[in-house]
Formats: C-alpha cells, structure tokens, sequence
C-alpha cells in the first residue's frame, strides 16, 4: 500500500480505480503557408466557434451546477472578445508571419503568466482560465478532438491540472474523485468539484505507474491510499457506505428552501470546529457558517497561532463557503478549553472564570493576531466576527475599538478588507437583560443555549451528577430566548441560535413562532431539521 497526502478540497471518500490523463500537446507551427488576412480569418472563424461551445457549456453547467459556477463560462467568452486578446493575437500573425494556433497559443501563455504575476489571488486563478480558453481555440483551429479522459469504466481522475471546462464536461456518472498535481483552491475547478460533491485533492506528487491501480481518496484525511490494505478498504467502503446513506436524504432536500408551509423562511446554518469541517456543511446543503469555534485552532497547536496561520485557515473557510456568511466566533478559551501554553492559573471555578473575551480584552497581543487575521480573511468571502461570553455594553465597545485598531493597522499596510457583519453571542443571563442595549452596539445576536442554561439554572454543564436537573426546555430558557430576540429585532438585529439546542426539533417551532431568524447546527443536523421547517405551519394556532 502507498499513501500519498494533498489538500482535500471536499470530505468524501471515493474507492475506484485511478486513471492517469496525460494530455496531448496539439503541435502548433510557427509559420505560416497562409497570408496574414487568410489566418486571421481562421482565428475569427474558431473564435465564434469557441464562443458557440462556451454557451453551450453555460447552459449544460447552469443546469448542474447552478448560475454562480456557469458564470466561468461567460468570463471565457469575454476573453474571446477582450480587443487586448485579439490584438496580441493579430500582431503575432502580422508580425511573425506565424501560423493562428501558434498566435494563440503564445498569448494564452503571455497572458497567464502576466495574470500569475499578479497579487491578487482571483487575478491570479484567471491565468489557467486564459490557458483553458486559449487551448479551446487551438482545438478548433487544428481540428483536435475533444480528448474524454474518463474510461468507459468509473475511476479516480489523476491529473497535473484540470480546467473548469474539462471538469464541467466529465461524464459524472464516471467521475468517482479527482487528483491533481497543481491547482488552487480559489480555482474554479475546485469551486465546481465541490458543487458537485466530488471527492477532490489537490497537491499530490502522484506517480504514472498508479495508472489502473486500486485507490481509495480519502477526502476526510487529506490523502490517498493506492493498492489499500484490506482491513483499510473495508474499513473505507463503510465510511462509504454510511455516506451514501446520508447522501440519499441529503438529495431529496437539497437545494430546498428552509421554509415552513405558509411561507416563514428560516435561515440554516453549521456549526464547525475546524476547516476540515466545512466539507460537510457543503454536503449537507449549509446555508452558511454560524459558528466557527475557532478556539479548536488555539487547542490544535502547541504555541499560539500566528496571525498568518490563522488567516490562511479563515481564508481557505471563507473562499469555500463561496460568498456565503461564515461566521467566526473569536478565541473562547478557558473553563472546560484549555491550552497549556496559555499558562492560565488553576481556578476554583473555571466556567465562571477567566476565560473567552475577558482573555482577549486583557491579552490584546493574542486577540489583535486574531481580529488581524479575520479581518483579511473578509477580502475572501462574507465573513463576519462575533464575540463570546459577553456581559455588558462596556466589553462590547472595547471589543469594537479593538477591531478597529486592527482595521486601521491592515489600512495602512494597504491591505484588502470586505465588510465585516459584528455579533456577539448571548450566553450569559446578564446578555439577556441587556439585550435591549447590546442591540444598538451590533448587528446580529446568536445565542448560546449550552452555557445560556449552565448559567441561568446554576447547573455545571460539564457534570454527569446533574444531568437529571438540566432542563434544556426549562421556562426561564425560553422565555429569555423570546426576550433576547424580541429585544434585538427592536433595534433591528437579527437573531439567532446556535447553541444545541437549535438542533432540538421538538422546539423548532417554537422558535419559529418567536421569530427566531437563523438556527445554526452540526453538520448533519441540517437536512432533518430542513425537513421539520417545511413540515410546520405556522398560521395554524400552536397544538397544546
Ligand atoms: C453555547 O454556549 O451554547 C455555545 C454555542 O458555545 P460553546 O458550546 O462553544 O460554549
Ligand atoms: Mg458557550
């Protein structure tokens, strides 16, 4: 058995065959038999073809993978018709004499590594699609055929590099996973493979002769196994087979509003703990992120986190979130979450201790790393920043002005930032009796029903001893619920939960009916909780 690591783009395993595509290079002469003009003619002439597939693949992708990803379709449309693309084209005929495929290939090569060298990273993903359209024409031009890289048989696709338009065009009844050597994961490739819930790495040093072998791709664990051993391949064919299973329910819901049978839509969102998790907010159809316990980064490392590490992890979130909200949860460490190195003395009562945003307030070296590191992760997609453990206006201002001085710094070193929503979370009774005034400070609340209850029934969450008496439902919970969202839909905060007991279905209409905006839960309890949505009716009188 041979193990090799990449970059998981999506969770997933897929068992199957590896098939090594080797591209051909189309030959394409430099000179020309031709005149300038009849050449030119050629390249106008595969222009339009080109530009005829492109819509046609516009509305194959629009179909499968939805408006968003089709959209890459019409960006290689518009280089056809960018008059700097033509003239590069028109003056290498011209000039050298030179043949249409030759012309077009040299600018398409021109032109992504001109895009390649560019700073910014959605320029830079530009350069492969230059090649991929340029490539197209050259097709046309040398009369190539469309190569199917796929087999009669499924199989795991290992490649250098993929296009978006060879991804798009794969049979994906025939596609099990894809591996590459290159490729990104702000590429539209990795976009796409991801809409489409395929197994992907990318990153690999794959090896020619695993041409045919047996492979499992374990997407969950950034690696492939080639020739796997057979307690692994069982083991790997049920992780499988359990994923099918959540598969099956996760069709028939799928890209299905969370809306309730007279219309109330509700937002459904996912809990994470790490990047790795956001596979599975994809594959159960999350709606967004709505807390990222980041504090998992802090308990995963052995030294506290730099700025750069934690923003390529926010980065890489927000990028395969793709525009939709992704919700951070700064640093939430102390009580029950400890790290050695923060050298935090030994308290006689941790959950009511030093701990989350008294940390940070007084730690601002640590919070500043942070706050730096989401804020440029905003460039990336719709991030937004909440803050835990809150008590009063005060912590909640000097949390906003230390964000601030983040903002300002990351300004002056001209770096890009997007707008970034502020919330904080609603877990202490005291939140909730200052849920009128913490409401003019912030844009969203989100309330954290697991320290919420431990708090207000004096009820250690942590201890076994007292589970008898931990009434999630108690009243007093609930009626601070319908306190904190009646307070902030006042001062026109939304609200949400994204404590455990969100994912309660047993009070799923309850909280519909006291208008609670967005429920945020684990991965896997999207779907069933999709379901409960769009069974209720809410202009139908409670049942008692
Ligand atoms: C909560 O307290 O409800 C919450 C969501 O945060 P955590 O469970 O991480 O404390
Ligand atoms: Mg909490």
């Amino acid at each position: 058995m041979q193990v090799a690591t990449g970059k998981s783009i999506l969770g997933g395993v897929a068992i199957g065959p590896l098939r090594v595509y080797r591209k051909e290079e189309t030959q394409t002469a430099a000179a020309s038999a031709l005149t300038a003009e009849e050449e030119l003619a050629r390249f106008d002439a595969a222009r339009e073809k080109a530009k005829e597939q492109l819509r046609a693949l516009y509305d194959k992708a629009l179909e499968e993978v939805g408006e968003e990803n089709a959209a890459i379709f019409e960006i290689h449309e518009m280089m056809l018709e960018d008059d700097d693309y033509i003239d590069a084209v028109r003056s290498i005929v011209e000039n050298q004499g030179a043949t249409a495929e030759y012309a077009v290939a040299t600018t398409g090569d021109n032109f992504a590594a001109a895009f390649a060298d560019m700073e910014d990273a959605y320029m830079k993903a530009r350069a492969t699609d230059v090649r991929d359209v340029s490539g197209r024409v050259v097709n046309i031009l040398s009369g190539a055929e469309e190569q199917d890289a796929l087999g009669d048989e499924p199989a795991i696709l290992v490649a250098d590099d993929l296009t978006p338009s060879e991804t798009v065009q794969m049979d994906k009844s025939k596609l099990l996973g894809f591996i590459t050597r290159y490729g990104s994961a702000n590429s539209h490739t990795a976009i796409l493979a991801r809409t489409m819930n395929i197994p992907a790495l990318i990153g690999v040093d794959y090896d020619e002769s695993w041409d045919g072998k047996l492979a499992v791709l374990d997407g969950y664990n950034h690696c492939v196994y080639v020739d796997p051993a057979p307690e692994l391949l069982g083991a790997m064919e049920d992780k499988r087979k359990d994923d099918l299973k959540q598969e099956a329910l996760l069709q028939g819901l799928k890209k299905k509003p969370n809306v309730t049978l007279d219309g109330r839509e509700v937002k459904v969102y996912a809990n994470i703990g790490n990047a790795g998790d956001v596979g599975l907010v994809l594959q159960n159809d999350g709606g967004g992120i709505g807390l990222f316990r980041s504090e998992f980064i802090y308990l995963n490392s052995q030294d506290f986190p730099t700025e750069e590490e934690q923003f390529a992890i926010y980065k890489r979130v927000a990028e395969t979130m793709a525009g939709k909200k992704v919700i951070i949860r700064t640093l939430d460490i102390g009580a029950d979450k400890q790290a050695d190195y923060f050298g935090l003395d030994k308290e006689e009562n941790p959950a009511l201790g030093y701990r989350a945003i008294r940390i940070c307030l007084t730690r601002r070296d640590i919070f500043k790393a942070q706050l730096r590191a989401i804020l440029r992760a905003s460039a990336f997609g719709a991030v937004s920043v909440m803050f835990p453990m809150i008590i009063s206006v005060r912590e909640i201002r000097d949390a906003k002005d230390v964000l601030e001085e983040c903002r300002g710094e990351l300004r002056e070193r001209g770096v890009a930032m997007g707008e970034v929503e502020i919330g904080i979370m609603i877990e202490t009774p005291a939140a909730v009796m200052m849920a009128e005034e913490l409401a003019q400070e912030v844009q969203f609340f989100s309330l954290g029903t697991n320290d919420l209850t431990q708090y207000t029934l004096a009820i250690d969450r942590q201890n076994p001893k007292l589970d008898a008496f931990y009434d999630a439902h108690h009243p007093a919970i609930l009626r601070m619920i319908r306190q904190t969202v009646e307070a902030g839909h006042r001062h026109g905060c939304w609200v949400g939960i994204c404590g455990e007991l969100g994912a309660d279905l047993t009070l799923t209409e309850t909280f519909l009916r006291m208008g609670v905006d967005e429920l945020s839960v684990s991965p896997p309890a999207i779907l069933p909780l999709r379901k409960k949505i769009r069974s209720l009716d809410l202009s139908k009188e409670p049942e008692t």
